[in-house]
């Protein structure tokens, strides 16, 4: 058999199903790789559908998966093209029997996947999919995907008394060569595919290498070296140390880790060092990231749709120069300013301030959640399709576990998680001579105050976009009103 084993988001050698059954299976087993111009294309609002910092990210891992390949006796084949176009001419042109793929969710992917079954059909070409992205197994949960709870937690509490997270599947040592003569095709630049590099950032407190060596390396350092997963829970809220949360987000999202990798790793942290709160919430954390897959799995479409998965039709503004204020991290409140300024500089975020963004954006600005999800879907490092837009839905109110208008209280946020002003002070160095106790509100300094701290606000850091009370009040009354119409 020749079999060819189709990599997409799942840029790794461990824990690979597919590339694993094709070397039980076949005697030649091809890596391949498709570029799909369709993801260099842009959003529905017009941002770069994957922006410089993803695809750097991409572009490394796939660098990696060729090192590791070719170490390995083999190679990644790589073609820029529609899969359905490519994959069926590289079939005929190899004679390949099978060709090998782990199984998407979402629309875009799902979409690709059946063209190109169905071309493969025609061929007479097996396809054979794998289910590999999720820490368990679709197979092994205690319900049918339609039934799957629309409530987390009783989903996690069936899962865990009723699943096993199974084993990974080990990492080949060596591949049979490619076909003589076969053009492996260049990996292309970012100028390539019509990105400007982003430039570095001095304010970056972590950097991130594309790829499974660096995905693995990380797991190592912050399970094993920093020692850190056994304060997980009490440090995951962090936003401004690299060590405050596992950071495994990117390699995840790309698949260069595995979440069973992860699951294994607890395991054996909590055999030979501890086994407490911390260890299982890492592990509670991946549930969330399984729990918004199988959501797409279960309704397709809706979580992409303005209503959510609840179907509530809120009257969403689109009010661009205030959308843009927020995307340049200019809104006058410095947790939200921070965090924006954080993403737009490195393409990363930590969860409590996307938590913050999201409803300032939603719940004070009342603008479109969609506009919000794809300029995360533009610049996160950690991009994963379930994850972004299923968080988005819940930011929104529109998720299916929404429990009435709730929002966050940024003043009070500040306070809880960022005391002292260190993190905002870090990303917005305007503010570097305002107290802890004023720093997060410095709309309300007194023009004595502002010289007093070398602050002219408007200058050197704008005035509030709005007023948080009036403004959160508004859009309360705006998802009432939807909420009466849903009823009716
Ligand atoms: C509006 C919004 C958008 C988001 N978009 C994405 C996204 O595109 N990709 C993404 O991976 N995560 C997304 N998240 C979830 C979360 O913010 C990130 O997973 C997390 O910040 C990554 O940092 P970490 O790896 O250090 O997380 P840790 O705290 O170390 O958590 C470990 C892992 O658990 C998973 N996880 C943790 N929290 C969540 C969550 N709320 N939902 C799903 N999985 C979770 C991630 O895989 C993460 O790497 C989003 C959250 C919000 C509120």
């Amino acid at each position: 058999m020749r079999i060819l084993v189709w990599f997409r988001n799942d840029l790794r050698l461990h824990d690979h199903e597919p590339l694993h059954d094709a070397l039980q299976m076949g005697k030649s087993v091809i890596p391949v790789y498709c570029l799909d111009p369709r993801q260099f294309g842009q959003t529905t609002f017009g941002f770069p559908k994957t922006g410089a910092f993803r695809a750097q990210f991409l572009l490394e891992s796939l660098a990696n998966l060729r090192a590791s390949l070719r170490s390995r006796g083999s190679d990644l084949i790589l073609r820029q093209g529609k899969p359905e176009e490519v994959l069926p001419a590289l079939t005929r042109e190899l004679q390949a029997d099978a060709i090998h793929w782990h199984e998407e969710v979402t629309a875009e992917e799902t979409q690709v996947e059946a063209a190109v079954v169905s071309k493969l059909d025609a061929l007479g070409v097996a396809a054979n999919t794998y289910w590999g992205a999720t820490l368990f197994h679709v197979d092994d949960l205690p319900f049918a995907i339609a039934k799957l709870p629309e409530v987390f937690t009783q989903f996690r509490k069936k899962v865990e008394a009723h699943s096993t997270v199974y084993p990974t599947f080990p990492t080949p040592q060596q591949l049979p060569p490619l076909p003589a003569g076969l053009e492996p095709g260049d990996i292309p630049t970012l100028t390539d595919l019509g990105l400007t590099p982003p430039p570095q950032d001095d304010r970056a407190q972590m950097h991130f290498p594309g790829g499974e060596t660096a995905g693995l390396a990380r797991l190592e350092h912050y399970v094993w070296q920093a020692d850190r997963l056994r304060v997980y829970k009490d440090t995951r809220n962090g936003m401004l140390n690299p060590d405050d949360s596992s950071k495994l987000s990117p390699w995840l999202a790309l698949g260069c880790l595995s979440p069973r990798q992860i699951y294994e790793t607890v395991q054996r942290y909590e055999e030979t060092r501890v086994k407490n709160d911390s260890t299982y919430w890492l592990v509670f954390e991946l549930l969330w990231r399984d729990y918004f897959r199988f959501i797409c799995a279960k309704h397709g479409d809706r979580i992409f749709y303005p209503s959510g998965l609840q179907g509530i039709k809120i009257d969403w503004k689109q009010d661009w120069p205030r959308f843009e204020a927020w995307c340049r991290g200019e809104t006058g409140y410095p947790l939200v300013d921070a965090n924006m300024q954080e993403l737009a500089a490195t393409g990363f975020m930590s969860n409590r301030g996307r938590q913050n963004v999201a409803s300032f954006l939603t719940k004070n600005l009342g603008i479109d959640w969609r506009m919000g999800a794809e300029w995360f879907e533009s610049l996160l490092i950690d991009y994963d399709v379930c994850s972004n837009w299923g968080n988005w839905n819940y930011a929104a109110g529109v998720g299916n576990d929404a429990r009435g208008f709730r929002y966050f209280n940024i003043p009070k946020q500040a306070k809880d998680y960022d005391p002292d002003g260190t993190y905002v002070k870090h990303w917005l160095p305007a503010l570097a001579n305002v107290p802890a106790g004023k720093v997060h509100l410095p709309g309300n300094l007194l023009p004595v105050e502002q010289k007093r701290y070398n602050l002219r606000l408007g200058v050197d850091y704008p005035n509030p976009i709005v007023d948080l009370q009036r403004s959160v009040k508004a859009t309360e009354q705006v998802y009432n009103a939807a909420i009466a119409r849903h009823r009716r």
